[in-house]
């Protein structure tokens, strides 16, 4: 028997634990939530990350550890290292906890970004906004996620109010990238440095969060550029486990927005649409199994995130090939409650699906860029 100790118990930690199970894993969860979602799945330890004595009793029932949740303190991830196996490695959490290190490491591997600067003063703002040209985006270099940390800047006018909004701090200016797609490489590699990816996730987001998945997404040439992309990123940081590149797509070049070092809400498609899923693979590479297949099951997968309010799932259901997934949490404004996967034979079904499942479930608005991009794809001539 092996078992897995996830920090972070989130809906991320409830499908891993839902994915490893069969594979005869055990999960154990440490979150200072009650009311984590993934204690519905397995047992919960309520302690802070920071708590070592907690981390250390909590240590002593599993025999490795991963992470649900990339802002896990790098120092409790390093304690915890010196005592069991920690995938991935404190390092590889640190770069990528903190914009600037992952940017200038994407950088020292000659992958494209938006131009960048550190901004830790109001002065450097106004130096960085020189050097990076505006619009641009102002964001926290730690901490940040799902367009939380951010501010958008059209003119001059914008600093004062955007260093009022998130300095002083350590902050990061990027230049605003006018993107022709958003596109993920959700990718794993195992601790002995095999490495596989899915295939190409095309995304759109709706105020800062995930809204919309389609795989497999190619851009031609593009999709070994953003491939060796990621096998890079993996072998620089030797990482262990999945993990997202997140790529803008923009006149043809690939920028590389951010990793994360987690199994990621752009690969949840891979549940049912994928040989073997995000989760499965994440488990198998932290407990040192082979990897499994990252191919696709069937033509094509796309991937409803439920944002705020889940629909109705008995409309959802009836239709065929509907996969439904609610993470059991209190409904929030602006909080992932559970997302759907829709897998179809071909763009014409899947664009009849997502139709039918729009209109049901009074969604047709959050479907409509997916839809029109694959009535692109089908009336293209290649
Ligand atoms: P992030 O938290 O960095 O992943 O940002 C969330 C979303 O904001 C991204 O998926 C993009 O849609 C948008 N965004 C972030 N950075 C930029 C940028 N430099 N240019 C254009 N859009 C951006």
């Amino acid at each position: 028997m092996s078992r897995v100790g996830i920090l972070g118990g989130g809906q991320l930690a409830r499908m891993m634990a839902l994915a490893g199970a069969p594979l005869g894993a055990r999960f154990r969860i440490l979150d200072s939530a009650a009311d984590a979602c993934a204690g519905e799945v397995a047992p919960l330890t309520r302690a802070d990350f920071t708590d070592l004595e907690a981390l250390g009793r909590f240590a002593e029932g599993v025999d490795v550890v991963t992470f649900d949740f990339e802002n896990v303190p790098a120092e409790s991830a390093h304690w915890l290292s010196k005592r069991l196996p920690v995938f991935p490695s404190p390092h590889a959490l640190a770069v990528s906890q903190d914009r600037l290190a992952e940017k200038n490491t994407f950088v020292e591997l000659g992958i494209g970004t938006p131009l960048f600067a550190a901004v830790s003063s109001r002065a450097e703002l106004d130096a960085a906004a020189d050097a990076v040209g505006l619009p641009a985006v102002l964001k926290t270099r730690r901490l940040g996620y799902d367009g939380k940390g951010q501010a958008r800047l059209h003119s001059r006018d914008d600093l004062d109010g955007a260093w009022q909004a998130l300095g002083p701090g350590e902050l990061i200016l990027e230049s605003f990238v006018p993107f022709d797609a958003e596109v993920s490489v959700i990718a794993v590699r195992s601790r002995e440095g095999q490495f596989r990816a899915w295939p190409l996730t095309r995304n759109w987001h709706a105020d800062g969060i995930l809204s919309l998945s389609l795989a497999p997404w190619s851009l031609g040439a593009l999709d070994a550029q953003a491939l060796a992309a990621a096998r890079r990123v993996a072998e620089r940081l030797d990482y262990v486990g999945t993990f997202a590149l997140e790529l803008f797509v923009c006149q043809g070049r690939l920028l590389a927005n951010e990793m994360a070092p987690r199994v990621h809400n752009s690969g949840h498609w891979s549940i049912e649409g994928a040989v073997c899923s995000q989760f499965e693979n994440h488990v198998r590479a932290v407990l040192g199994l082979p990897l499994g297949d990252t191919g696709m099951r069937c033509h094509s997968a796309a991937m409803l995130n439920w944002v705020g309010q889940m629909p109705d799932r008995a409309s959802a259901l009836r239709a065929s090939d509907v996969h439904w997934h609610d993470y059991g949490k209190e409904a929030r404004p602006l909080r992932k409650l559970g997302h759907a996967t829709v897998c179809a034979a071909s763009d014409a079904e899947m664009i009849e699906r997502l139709c039918g499942l729009g209109q049901r479930l009074d969604r047709a608005a959050q479907c409509a860029p997916l839809i029109e991009a694959l009535r692109a794809r089908l009336n293209s001539p290649s």
